[in-house]
């Protein structure tokens, strides 16, 4: 699978600046809305995919990209019978994924997370894999209401489970279900098609999105569509084959470090060659994966 822009633009955006590069660009962005099922819709721009659900009792929205995106995020919403959103859930901290709670907050949005998600909007954070630091975000950005395991939601004649997994991509994602009409929002447990970032520096843990994936495959079936947190509309299966890639890349990577082998030693070893052609077209390479995922393998 070749490059996923989005996400491609934000790891580049992270590198090289983190304001200037998307800043320049955001004009250029156009947020395009996918029907996932009924009233279910997937927004993809620039950052994050965003989940979308219109109903009578009001829109509810999943992650929010960039700040300079929000109005138009707001105009693909209306454009599929949405509206500003009455509630937002961050699947976890990444500015990717939380750019436009200051906005919303300040139009009124209800803003629900895992209160590990309030904590590192509230204190900021440092990503040590791309240098990127972020300042601490303003109080209408951080979210209102806040839970530790589980937290459902009942609107639009629908049951959405949120459900928070430990130690995966950070130390504070969720995954949303929709629970009749079979469509999950994975966050970024789930990079669709290619090598996945996992943030070390926020509690990440190869092994714990290895985790987070099965408690979301136990939740699927073959009809289900899943909303990645970066990359394509995707099924059971594409979750499937995601998962078994992670876990022989962890088994791999475990062995070498156990074996006291340090990052750059691992490169050189090229254990993960053989998944580069299936997986290493997105965002990282097999070799620069390995370098950025190594804190991760544990
Ligand atoms: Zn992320």
């Amino acid at each position: 699978m070749r490059i996923k822009f989005p996400v491609a633009l934000w790891v580049a955006a992270s590198l090289i600046g983190p304001m200037n590069a998307w800043a320049q660009q955001e004009d250029s962005v156009k947020i395009e809305a996918t029907q996932v099922r009924g009233d279910i819709y997937m927004l993809t721009g620039q950052g994050g995919n965003i989940g979308l659900f219109n109903g009578k009792d009001g829109s509810f929205m999943i992650d929010d990209q960039f700040a300079p995106l929000t109005e138009k995020i707001i105009a693909a919403a209306k454009s599929v019978g949405g509206a500003v959103p009455q509630y937002l859930i961050n699947t976890h901290f990444h500015g990717d994924h939380t750019g436009g709670n200051e906005n919303l907050g300040k139009a009124g949005t209800l803003i629900l997370s895992h209160h590990g998600v309030r904590e590192r909007l509230q204190n900021g954070s440092f990503i040590g894999a791309f240098g990127m630091k972020s300042a601490p975000a303003s109080q209408q950005a951080l979210p209102t209401i806040t839970y530790s395991d589980e937290m459902h939601l009942h609107i639009n004649d629908e049951t959405v489970r949120i459900v928070h997994v430990p130690r995966a991509h950070t130390d504070g994602d969720s995954f949303v279900i929709f629970e009749n009409a079979n469509v999950v929002h994975a966050g970024d447990l789930f990079f669709n098609g290619f090598f996945p970032f996992i943030d070390g520096s926020h509690g990440g843990s190869v092994r714990g999105v290895i985790a987070g994936v099965d408690r979301i495959l136990r939740y699927t079936d073959k009809h289900s569509k899943i909303i990645p947190g970066h990359g394509p509309l995707a099924a059971q299966a594409d979750l499937q084959a995601y998962r078994d890639m992670l876990a022989q890349a962890y088994e791999r990577l475990l062995k070498l470090k156990n074996q006291g082998n340090t990052a750059a030693q691992a490169v050189q070893l090229q254990p993960l060659q053989y998944l580069e052609a299936g997986w290493g077209g997105g965002i990282f390479t097999a070799d620069k994966w390995i370098e950025v995922v190594y804190p991760a393998v544990f």
